[in-house]
This record gives C-alpha cells, structure tokens and sequence, in this order.
C-alpha cells in the first residue's frame, strides 16, 4: 500500500519512496513528509525488512 505525503502514517517502521527507493524510518501518528529527493510522483511504502536472528 502507498501513502501519500501529508498523509498520516499507520505504523511505525521503515518506508521508501516508490520512485528512488530511498528508506526513511517514520513512527505512527506522524504525518509523511514529502521524499528529499522531490520526486515528483513519490509515495511512501513501507518497507518489509527481514527480521534478524
Ligand atoms: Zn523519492
């Protein structure tokens, strides 16, 4: 699922842009900001990252 920058984020956790994949961790209740690199159709997704151990 994507989200929107301005949109609320739902859980916390790791997210990237869909456009430069750069990973940017948010914690839930925050509002998503827009990608650093200003892509022009960016949308957060969360990123599911391998668990370790
Ligand atoms: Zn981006």
């Amino acid at each position: 699922m994507n989200h929107k920058p301005g949109a609320e984020v739902p859980e916390t956790g790791v997210y990237w842009c869909t456009v430069c994949r750069s990973p940017q961790r948010f914690e839930k209740g925050q509002k998503f900001p827009p990608c650093k690199n200003l892509c022009p159709k960016g949308y957060w997704q969360l990123v599911n990252l391998p668990s370790k151990g």
